[in-house]
């Protein structure tokens, strides 16, 4: 099975290689998400619309991840798309979703639970 690590960072325009809580994301995104913690929940979503199509002609897809100041848009490539669901591919950003915001906002968690 082809790995999932060829997706390319829409913003940066650089390959998604650099390994974090949320899956393989660019260079920038990583020192980004690093040195200012993103606000709100995170959405994770594919686009309605292909992002670009393959020399072939099938379509590319666009995979985001959306906070309230943030977000990261990862073009897959057509054959990687067709071999890793978006469904698996949501259900495992969602996961590693919420390990990050535990991982960055401990704080403030933990701040929200006794302001009660
Ligand atoms: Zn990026």
């Amino acid at each position: 099975m082809r790995p999932v690590d060829a997706s390319h960072c829409l913003d940066h325009q650089l390959p998604e290689t650099e390994a974090s809580p949320v899956g393989l994301i660019c260079p920038h995104c990583k020192r980004d998400l690093y040195t200012r913690t993103p606000e709100g929940p995170l959405r994770a979503f594919w686009e309605e619309q292909p992002g670009a199509y393959s020399l072939d002609g099938k379509p590319c897809w666009v995979y985001r991840l959306d906070w309230r100041d943030y977000s990261i848009r990862s073009l897959f490539p057509a054959d990687a798309s067709s071999e890793c669901s978006p469904a698996y591919l949501a259900s495992l950003a969602a996961k590693t979703a919420q390990a990050l915001l535990r991982a960055v906002a401990p704080a403030e968690s933990a701040n929200a639970t006794r302001q009660e």
